[in-house]
């Protein structure tokens, strides 16, 4: 048989079975595995907890795929789109453009996301726990809560930075509790200043008992149990709003200074995008976990809505079930590729397992039921032979094994990277941004000049479409839309610019509203200096030449030294409302107006002061090999009336000046009036 295509989208439980099944059943000669992904590590979501809880250090639960999964190729990057009709899919690359990967099998596993908008304000002011940075997230908080109660010496407030609040009462939820509950109280000794009843960890679940999927018996012990460790129940309560104070139920608020929000999902975009039926977002399947009416596209996990054949209900989302539909489809892809017939998915449920904290948890395994100690000593040897290598098993044990003699470990991490602002310099020609490149940062331009080029399917070779000088910025517009550049920068001639860090461009941009100011008027205007919609005036500029439009520069040249008083002069006797500055008369390397005179009066300064230190230094320039659309584009973006022009950027001799009226002018002469104008009559 020729080789094979078989991508599989998601790196979770399911996934990563799928992918080790299908391994473990076809050479690579016959089927090549592919493995999309947008971690590069498979998430041991059930030990989320203990991680939130210091039980487990974070690596703990986190299993590089690679390592995890020889023979396949893990691609970590996002699937954006899947075209079942034409078997192909679409992949964000590294570089922030679309790429495409033909299939000849594709397997959906890509999981559900965090939904906090199910409950107003939960967005703004709850943690979810879904991913691995989540519960680092999670876990800097509650140590820092923790923290700062220490240092605090007002009693209520030191409560409220100690008050947990977890909503949902199914598994997630009860053992984030149990685990905030140990973690803190455990560490008590450790704080001088906090007090036992200082902490309330409060668990809020909208049914009469908590996890519903275990024996009423189970439920029961778990809820006396965690009661007796401390954390407070509120059952059968909804939570109807939350804000930065606490949640409010239906029968009143519960302050707190940490919201953890376990409830709540949505389905993954790629899915939601997927032209197949749905119910409540997860994808309807055949029997054999096909999608309805293809031959080739699968789908398992909780991004999949699976009839289970054991006893005919939906399959639930839970990792175990994930994982045994992994397996099976795998199974029933490899039939497929040798003609054979499918089989329903089956499974009939091991048992059921969740810690409750302190030591203890409950257990449904096989028809019986355990609690307590032993059930909890079961919990951690089940999941430990469940982590997916014997690498992690060692680490997880020896971790376990740790904090049953040593206590939690109370660092706090904070995830906040040194900000970064650089100076970079650039010769003429080099490339500071490349178009498509994704967005990293923000330059302003201290000296020198620098040129915008674009390609596109017209001039794929790249076109200059402006030139901007010192004390311009550029780099804004990708960052603030998260898109891929839409144009190339390089310099001109040798250029010093700032370099500002996304964190940084976003902190100063948000707070300084001079700058946001400037960034909404470059990004109106850069938008519409795209001419994309006056096609007729952007052929236009592109055919006019720049050297028709060249006047003599203004006499006489002023130098440097000139002093305010000499400079005013020159304005009373000549009629130019500006004059070039050159220290030889022959290098440009300063410009002079009328504002600048007058600004320069007005703010007191002396007759005596030379021209250098109230003039516009290395003003923006066009050189004559300039095309006049740059000329067109750089008096938009400077919002100049005139602009020198020099023999060439690095040597800045002088030319003389190019007046937008003349090139407004010229583009009427050629340019035929909007649809319904005309042409007014001369006056
Ligand atoms: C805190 C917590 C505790 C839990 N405890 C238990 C438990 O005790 N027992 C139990 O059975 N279950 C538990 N679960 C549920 C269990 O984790 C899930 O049912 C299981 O992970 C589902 O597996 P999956 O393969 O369908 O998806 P996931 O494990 O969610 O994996 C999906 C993967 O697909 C990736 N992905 C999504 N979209 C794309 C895309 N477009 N391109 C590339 N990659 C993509 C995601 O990044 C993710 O890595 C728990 C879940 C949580 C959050």
């Amino acid at each position: 048989m020729s080789t094979k295509r078989i991508v599989i989208i998601g790196g979770g439980f399911g996934g990563v079975k799928c992918a080790q099944t299908l391994r473990g059943q076809l050479r690579s000669q016959d089927a090549e595995l592919v493995l999309f992904n947008k971690e590069n590590h498979l998430v041991f979501s059930p030990l989320l907890a203990d991680a939130v809880g210091s039980s487990l250090s974070l690596d703990d639960v986190i299993v590089p795929l690679r390592q995890l999964l020889p023979g396949v190729q893990c691609r970590t990057e996002e699937v954006k789109n899947v075209d079942l009709a034409g078997n192909r899919l679409e992949f964000e690359s590294h570089d922030g453009q679309p790429r495409q990967l033909d299939y000849d099998h594709v397997v959906l596993a890509c999981g559900n996301i965090s939904n906090l908008n199910v409950v107003p304000g939960m967005a703004d002011h709850a943690y979810p726990l879904k991913t691995v940075g989540d519960a680092a997230v999670l876990r800097t908080h509650i140590l820092s809560q923790m923290e700062k109660a220490e240092v605090c010496d007002e009693p209520e407030k030191r409560r409220w930075y100690l008050s947990f609040i977890v909503v949902g009462g199914g598994y997630s939820g009860v053992e984030t509790a149990g685990e905030i509950n140990d973690l803190v109280r455990s560490s008590l000794r450790f704080y001088s200043n906090i007090r036992e009843d200082d902490v309330t960890v409060t668990l809020i679940h909208s049914r009469d008992q908590l996890l519903p999927e275990i024996s009423p018996q189970l439920r029961e012990f778990a809820r006396v149990k965690m009661e007796k460790a401390g954390v407070s129940m509120r059952l059968n309560a909804r939570v109807m709003l939350a804000t930065g104070e606490g949640v409010g139920l239906k029968d009143g608020f519960v302050r707190g200074g940490t919201i953890v929000c376990t409830i709540g999902s949505t389905i993954a975009p790629v899915v939601d995008r997927l032209d197949t039926p749905k119910e409540k977002g997860r994808i309807l399947t055949d029997p054999d976990m096909r999608l309805r009416g293809r031959t080739n596209a699968w789908a398992i996990g909780d991004c999949a809505n699976i009839l289970n054949a054991h006893d005919g209900q939906p399959s639930p989302p839970t990792g175990q079930f994930a994982e045994r539909q992994g397996r099976q489809c795998a199974d029933n892809i490899v039939r497929v590729l040798g003609d054979g017939a499918t089989r329903p998915f089956s499974f009939k449920v091991l048992g059921q397992l969740c810690s409750i904290g302190g030591h203890s948890a409950v257990a449904e395994m096989f028809g019986f039921k355990l609690s307590g100690f032993l059930a909890w000593f079961t919990w951690r040897g089940v999941y430990l032979f469940k982590l997916p290598s014997w690498s992690r098993r060692v680490q997880v044990g020896f971790d376990w094994a740790w904090l049953l003699i040593f206590p939690r470990d109370l660092s706090c991490i904070k995830t906040d990277v040194t900000e970064r602002i650089t100076h970079a310099h650039y010769e003429p020609g080099d490339c500071i941004i490349r178009q498509g490149e994704p967005p990293s940062g923000f330059y302003v331009i201290e000296t020198g000049d620098v040129e915008i080029v674009r390609t596109s399917p017209e001039k794929p070779e790249g076109e200059v479409i402006a030139t901007l000088g010192a004390g311009n910025f550029f780099g804004e517009q990708a960052l603030l839309s998260n898109r891929p550049r839409g144009a190339s920068v390089r310099a001109r001639t040798p250029v010093e610019v700032v370099v500002m860090g996304r964190n940084v461009f976003t902190t100063i941009s948000k707070s300084l509203a001079p700058l946001r100011a400037a960034l909404t008027a470059a990004i109106t205007r850069r938008s519409a200096a795209s001419w994309q919609e006056r096609p007729a005036v952007l052929a236009a500029l592109r055919e006019f030449k720049l050297a028709d439009f060249i006047e003599p520069a203004p006499t006489p040249l002023l130098k440097p030294t000139d002093t305010l008083y000499e400079v005013t002069y020159q304005f009373a006797r000549h009629p130019s409302d500006f004059f070039f500055v050159s220290p030889d008369g022959v290098r440009l390397v300063g410009l002079i107006t009328l504002t600048d005179l007058l600004r320069a009066q007005s703010n007191g300064m002396k007759p005596e002061t030379p021209l250098a230190e109230f003039m516009k230094p290395d003003p923006a320039v066009l050189a004559v090999t300039d095309s006049a659309l740059i000329a067109a584009s750089a008096f938009r973006e400077h919002g100049f009336k005139t602009l020198p022009v020099v023999a060439d950027t690095t040597s800045r001799r002088i030319v003389g000046v190019v007046r937008v009226r003349k090139l407004i002018a010229r583009v009427l002469e050629v340019v035929p009036p909007p649809t319904g104008l005309s042409v007014p009559p001369v006056a």
